[in-house]
């Protein structure tokens, strides 16, 4: 579904994303962890062409990005997208945040766009928010109506750019829980996260990054147990 073909980019003179190969099936769940600075969020900002790349070539669903325009905004949604921080629209309630994407851009009518809306923010646990503003709302929660304001353009794939490094302890659980029932329902999901119990719970594939590089790629059991290079057991030695 989503297939990267030896990408490379820059900045100025730091080769950020060097060489990379990456395919992610339909309704796989693919874990990216690494060092900060390794280019994780560049990775993740280039499939969604936030970034462009200099080489190489990046296909979602069998279709190159195109470059802008309109047809750029209608692939965009086909990419969902959630940060670390939430990215809410701070002057608009939380349901206006999730059907302004459909209204705009799937040109969907408001009427269904709002009904569209509340099953989504039920299925994420706050549908009782729906009128308030983001800053009304804790982080967990704000983190959950992102997960739904993305989820309202009907993506193929979701891309997860450390959604709960933000959170207070407590409010990560929340998250997580949400984004697991979505990688059991098949979703396509690209995730960046150090959240080992999330990472063997729900993902398929563990990629390990580090100075632009896909250093390692396995299962998360083998990984977390067994990584097969050196710089991935140092990397977990510091963090596990
Ligand atoms: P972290 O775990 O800290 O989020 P990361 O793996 O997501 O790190 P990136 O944010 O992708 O890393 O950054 C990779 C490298 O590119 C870093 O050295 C960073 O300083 C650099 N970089 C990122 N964005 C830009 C930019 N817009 N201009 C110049 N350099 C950048
Ligand atoms: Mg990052």
């Amino acid at each position: 579904l989503v297939v990267l073909e030896k990408v490379n980019k820059y900045f100025g003179d730091l080769h950020v994303l060097q060489d990379i190969d990456l395919t992610v099936h339909r309704g796989e769940v693919v874990v990216v962890i690494g060092p900060s600075g390794g280019g994780k969020s560049t990775l993740c900002r280039s499939i969604n062409r936030l970034e462009p790349i200099d080489d190489g070539k990046i296909l979602v669903d069998g279709e190159a990005l195109p470059a802008e325009g309109k047809q750029l905004a209608r692939h965009r949604a086909d990419v969902g997208m959630v940060f670390q921080s939430f990215n809410l629209f701070a002057h608009k309630t939380i349901l206006q945040n999730v059907t302004l994407g459909p209204i705009k851009v799937r040109k969907v009518a408001k009427s269904t766009a709002d009904k569209e809306a509340l099953e989504l923010l039920e299925r994420v646990g706050i549908a009782n928010q729906a009128e308030k503003y983001p800053a009304q709302l804790s982080g967990g929660q704000q983190q959950r109506a992102a997960i739904a304001r993305a989820l309202a353009m009907r993506p193929k794939v979701m891309l997860f750019d450390e959604p709960t490094s933000a959170l207070d302890p407590e409010m990560v659980k929340e998250v997580l829980d949400v984004m697991t029932s979505l990688a059991g329902e098949g979703m396509t999901m690209i995730v960046v996260t150090h959240e080992m119990g999330f990472a063997r719970r729900a993902a398929n594939k563990v990629i390990f990054m580090a100075d632009g590089q896909i250093v390692e790629e396995n299962t998360p059991d083998e990984f977390f147990t067994n990584p097969r290079t050196d710089r991935a057991k140092d990397f977990l030695s510091k963090i596990l």
